[in-house]
Order: structure tokens, then sequence, then C-alpha cells
């Protein structure tokens, strides 16, 4: 049996893993919707969004803007508590821009997922250019006390393909928010798509370079996917040969040898992504998250190979 740094078998640093060792057991994470909106769609950075942003497509049933956080919350909680017999939560703020709005009102909405027992901390999905110092320093004071993680929509390191996005930040700004946010004793989590038009194979490898150097503490994959009614979907339909999808089977060797290339200390939360058949307009592989993720394993003990095994620190 091999052992790992991250102090169990499986072949990487896997998140739910570290959860159970963090909590000593289990953890659910529930999605809110606190009616955050974006700087890219309202006209303060840019109109329209990121050319691939459907943020329906991500968001459960009982995650409804309009309704409170404590009702979205105590919602979740039941349906879980019933289903799956979960009792220890994550607050998980996913859609849009969830430090896009005055300190007030983020201690507002953040104090009032903590009021839950049950709930031992939050998860902010956010962009590199809605973060600031004084943000930072609340976050860093609720995280003497509780699990806080933000985590930024890097999506690419090129800006090249951030601008042929319209992400409407640059690679500099992802990467000083990062490090910013570290530099608080803040959690930082990053998300990165691979298939995003323009980039070769070599240049998604390239990446894990790049980001190997940040101060990042989890890390989640996607392959591209569009969505129904976004602005890619229209790019789609006029020039399909602009986009090229990975096969499930190309890419399962792919995103192995990303984290063959991965920094061993980062926690990987997903590998792949899946999007409702109903909004979606690309190619599907037709099968669940939880089983893609079962080849990838049964792919890496085929290969002998794990996270970080060609890993070089720079
Ligand atoms: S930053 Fe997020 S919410 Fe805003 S447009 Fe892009 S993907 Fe959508």
């Amino acid at each position: 049996m091999k052992s790992f740094p991250w102090g169990h078998q499986r072949r990487f640093n896997a998140y739910s893993n570290y959860f159970k060792k963090q909590f000593g057991q289990r953890i659910q994470k529930l999605s809110v919707n606190a009616g955050f909106t974006c700087p890219n769609r309202d006209g303060t950075v840019a109109r329209g969004g990121c050319t691939y942003c459907n943020n329906e497509a991500f968001s459960p049933s009982y995650c409804v803007a309009g309704s409170s956080v404590t009702e979205q919350l105590q919602k979740g909680i039941d349906f879980h508590k019933d289903r799956y017999n979960a009792s220890r939560f994550l607050a998980y703020f996913q859609n849009f821009s969830n430090t896009y709005a005055s300190l007030d009102e983020l201690k507002r909405i953040y104090d009032e997922a903590l009021r839950f027992p049950e709930v031992e901390g939050l998860v902010i999905g956010t962009r590199p250019d809605v973060i600031d110092e004084e943000k930072l320093a609340y976050f860093a004071e609720l995280s003497k006390r509780k699990y806080v993680i933000v985590e930024y929509g890097i999506e690419s390191c090129y800006d090249q393909t951030l601008d042929r996005i319209n992400r409407g930040h640059s690679f500099e700004q992802t990467k000083k928010a990062i490090e910013q946010t570290a530099a608080y004793g803040v959690k930082t989590g990053g998300h990165l798509m691979f298939g995003l038009p323009g980039e070769t194979k070599q240049m998604m490898l390239d990446e894990v370079d790049i980001l190997n150097n940040l101060p990042l503490n989890n890390i989640k994959f996607h392959q591209l996917q569009i969505m129904k009614d976004t602005i890619m979907a229209r790019e789609y339909k006029e020039n399909p040969d602009h986009f090229r999808f990975f096969e499930l089977d190309e890419y399962i060797d792919f995103v192995i040898d990303v984290t063959e290339r991965l920094n061993p200390a980062f926690v990987i939360e997903r590998f792949s992504g899946e999007a409702p058949p109903r909004h979606t307009l690309s190619p599907r592989w037709g099968l669940r998250t939880p089983d893609v993720m079962n080849l990838i394993e049964q792919r890496m003990v085929d290969r002998d190979t794990w996270q970080g095994k060609y890993f070089k620190k720079s």
C-alpha cells in the first residue's frame, strides 16, 4: 500500500476526506442564494456577464432568490437531515458574486447563516475584483471561530481567454486577490475551466505550474459545458468549429495529467461538472459526477499515479 501525504489511501487529496479529518464527520454543503448580483452583469464592469454564465443551471430547487437566507438554510437542513441523516453543514453562497455588497450587508447575510448551530462555516464564491481589505478583515475575524473559504472563479490564467469570455478582469487581479486573501489568514479556493475556446491542452497543463505557486487551499476543475441562453451558446451555434469538447475518456487522462502536476497540498473538490440536461447545449457524457470521479480514480490506479507525482516546487 502506498502512503500519501494527505493521510489516506485515495490517490488525490480529496475534499470529502479532508472534511472528515477537519470536522470528524461528513459535512454537507447547502447552496444559498442571497440575492447578490454581479458587476460583470449590472454595468459596473461590463454588461451581459461572462459568455458562459447561466447561474440558474447550478442552483438547487430549494435555493430561490427572494426567500431569506434563514428560510433557504432551514429547508436545506431539514431535507438533508431527513434524507441523508446529515447533521453538520456549510452554507455555500454560490450564485453570482457573493462579496459584491457593502460590508454591513455582508455581515447581515453571513451572520444570519452562522446563527444556525448546525452550520460549521461559509463557502463564499466570488470574483477577484469585488474583494477589499475591509471585507477580508471581516472574513479573517469569522475564520477564527468558523470555517470560511473564499472561492474565486479563476477559469483561466490567460488574459486573452479572459477577454474572450468577457470575464472583465485580468489574471493579475485574480492572483492578487488570492494572495491578499491568504495574507489575511482566510482560506482560498479556485475554480478552473478546461476547454475554453482558444486554449490548447498544453496551455491548460501549463496553468497548473502557475496555480501551484498561488496560496490556494482548495481547487475545482470543470470541463467546458455550454449552457442554453448564454452568449457562448449563440457563439457556438454561429461557429461550432471554434469549440472542441473533451470526450470522456480523453478528459479522464487529461485531468489525471493535470493532477500529477498539481501541488499535493491543494485539496481537490471536483474534477468535473454536471449541469442539468435541460440547460446544456454542448454534448453530454451521460454520467453523473460521482461516476466520472470513480473512473478517474480507477484510471489513476491503472496508471499507478497520484496527485503531485510530477509536482515541481518552484
Ligand atoms: S462573474 Fe460569475 S456571476 Fe458574474 S457574469 Fe461571470 S460567471 Fe456570471
